[in-house]
């Protein structure tokens, strides 16, 4: 190539002007990612902002023009592995960042669907994930995205190429830990929890450096375990010690409790303080750890800066029926306050004050509750149901089992994974429940490392012949369901709802679908191939409006569903991700 000194200067200006442009562009930081509700451009949070309420201000798809909605692209998975497909996609800079069953992530040109790059995470055999090979997405920070494998490990890749930045070990997977959520950003830090709650782990939450790896502070959520604060070399912090030892777990069990922080948290900027749920104490046979065995399931507030818990609500104290707490607190306004919305397993839907975790409302959210007949809001706790609890093996006939009861909801919950969404617009959340019960009984147990540890057997049933599914307009004043969606197969995917007035769920017989979110009718389904357990995002690029799920039936219900996996052991496989806009007709 010919150069002279004008070509020079040109050549050196836009280099300068590509690297300053390239920065800007690239760069993801915590102001976006607060922004993250109004910036329609992109979606750089796993609940389409760090409150999780999965809503977009974006109005041109609508309950007008939502008929004309069609697919623009969609990129197939691959690969001889598929299973449950549970990832929320993240968009930015035209890319779209996906990852996949088996602790795959895909970069994908956002306006055609081509293949940027993809990462494969190499997974030791002995991997012990107890509820499929999920992944549920990643975060965004700087150049990074982020996101955790099945053998407990945290993986920042650079988001243009693809390659490994930094690469960090949450703990032992031969115990039983594992992690499956979207890593969550907030004030800088990257928070992380564990899975594992039926291995007898100690669930925790973690605060790194998102540009490093590096720990910053750690706050398990059995009590009795310590927290710390580490400095930059990774050595404990003095004064950095957080917790007590507490009453509500007698004896040794405190040391494998669980309380998994297995499905991430959410973060509310205006009160600077970070929700993770927690699972269930291990293990599940309840009679050998009487008491409330602090942490688990429960919301637990945490003070980003310093880990320290703020406050804790727990749902299920002494929790016998494998409800966990770790579904999402979405904080929103109601009453001139911030508060947090929580559907739990449990199957009552709590409205908990976001800054001390007073209860302001509870109610339930599904048709059948058995094993308490309300919360009192006085104290927060529930009316429990006397003989709801299974039986105590060791008092059962023979010693091997304790008295078989019948329970509603079954433990895998009103609730489950599947994020819901609240309307600023319509006030109202709109939850994927599940009408379904179980027997359910205690049998002895012992603790051996890398072996489940539950201490009890189950069969999940049905209740009804025509659903277990039922998407619910919920209003969280007055604690009732304002419409519903049933549906065949229990609902296992999440929601998102838009200014456009729609709701849009996904079902594991494979539609998307749109529904007005006033009314529930139902505007538009597409037919994705295979069954959705994942949530819907949105966003706009160039003035258009576009809407992308991930299609790929598995998780826990196929695993675990007892009569219920009977009913729905037509459903195929996949793995594939879907983006949809307007056709121009
Ligand atoms: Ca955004
Ligand atoms: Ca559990």
């Amino acid at each position: 190539m010919k150069t002279n000194k004008s070509n020079l200067i040109r050549w050196s200006l836009l280099a300068a002007l590509a690297a300053a442009g390239g920065a800007q562009a690239v760069g993801v930081t915590d102001a976006m990612i607060e922004g993250d509700v109004k910036s329609v451009n992109d979606v750089l949070s796993w609940g389409m902002g760090q409150q999780g309420q999965r809503f977009s201000p974006l109005t041109q798809i609508n309950a007008k023009t939502v008929s004309r909605l069609v697919p623009a692209w969609s990129f197939s998975f691959g690969g001889e592995k598929q299973r449950g497909q549970e990832s929320q996609p993240l968009i930015h800079d035209g890319r779209m960042f996906v990852t996949a069953s088996y602790s795959r992530i895909y970069a994908l040109d956002v306006k055609t669907g081509q293949k940027l790059w993809k990462y494969e995470h190499r997974l030791p055999e002995a991997i012990m994930p107890c509820c499929d090979v999920v992944n549920r997405g990643a975060a965004l920070y700087d150049n990074l995205v982020i996101f955790a494998t099945l053998d407990a490990q945290l993986v920042a890749l650079d988001q243009k190429t693809g390659e490994v930045v930094w690469k960090e070990k949450i703990d032992d997977y031969k115990a039983g830990y594992s992690n499956t959520a979207a890593p969550l950003i907030a004030k800088g830090l990257l928070l992380t929890g564990v899975s594992g709650g039926e291995f007898g782990i100690v669930g925790r939450v973690e605060a790194r450096n998102p540009r490093t790896g590096e720990l910053v502070w750690m706050r398990p959520m059995v009590e009795g375990h310590m927290g710390y604060k580490y400095d930059k070399d990774g050595k404990q912090i003095e004064n950095g010690i957080t917790g007590t030892t507490n009453k509500t777990w007698p004896g040794e069990l405190w040391k494998t409790g669980g309380a998994a922080t297995w499905l991430g948290g959410t973060y509310d900027p205006t009160t600077g303080l970070a929700y993770f749920g927690t699972g269930n104490p291990a293990p599940w046979n309840s009679h050998l750890r009487p008491g409330d065995n602090l942490y688990s399931s429960s919301t637990v507030a945490l003070d980003v800066e310093t880990g320290q818990i703020k406050w804790h609500y727990q749902t299920t104290p002494h929790d016998g029926w494998d409800f966990d707490g770790v579904n999402e607190f979405v904080t929103f306004d109601m009453n001139g306050k911030r508060m947090g919305g929580k559907a739990d397993r449990n199957g009552f839907f709590y409205v908990v004050d976001a800054k001390n975790g007073k209860l302001e409302n509870a109610f339930p959210f599904v048709r059948k509750i058995t094993w308490a007949t309300s919360i009192d809001l006085k104290t927060g706790r529930p009316n429990y149901v006397q003989n709801s609890r299974p039986g105590d093996p060791t008092k059962g006939a023979d010693g091997k089992k304790g008295e078989s009861v019948f329970n509603a909801p079954s433990f895998l919950g009103g609730k489950n994974q599947m994020p819901m969404a609240y309307s600023p617009k319509t006030q109202m959340f709109y939850v994927p429940a599940n009408e379904w019960g179980m027997e359910i009984w205690n049998e002895p147990i012992s603790y051996k490392k890398g072996a489940a540890y539950l201490g009890a057997g189950f069969t999940i049933k049905p209740l009804h012949d025509d659903y277990i599914g039922a998407l619910r307009a919920i209003d969280p004043k007055s604690g009732k369901i304002v419409w519903e969606a049933k549906n065949n197969a229990p609902l296992w995917g999440g929601v998102m709802t838009t200014a456009g007035d729609l709701v849009f769920y996904g079902t594991p017989e494979g539609f998307l679908k749109a529904l007005d979110a006033k009314t529930g009718k139902e505007l538009w389904k597409f037919q994705t191939g295979s069954g959705v357990v994942a949530p819907p995002i949105t966003w706009q690029e160039n003035g258009t409006q576009y809407v992308a799920v991930v299609s790929g039936w598995g998780g826990a219900v196929p695993l675990w569903g007892g009569e219920v996996a009977k009913r729905v052991n037509f459903l195929e496989q996949g793995g594939s991700v879907w983006v949809f806009k307007l056709s121009s007709i």
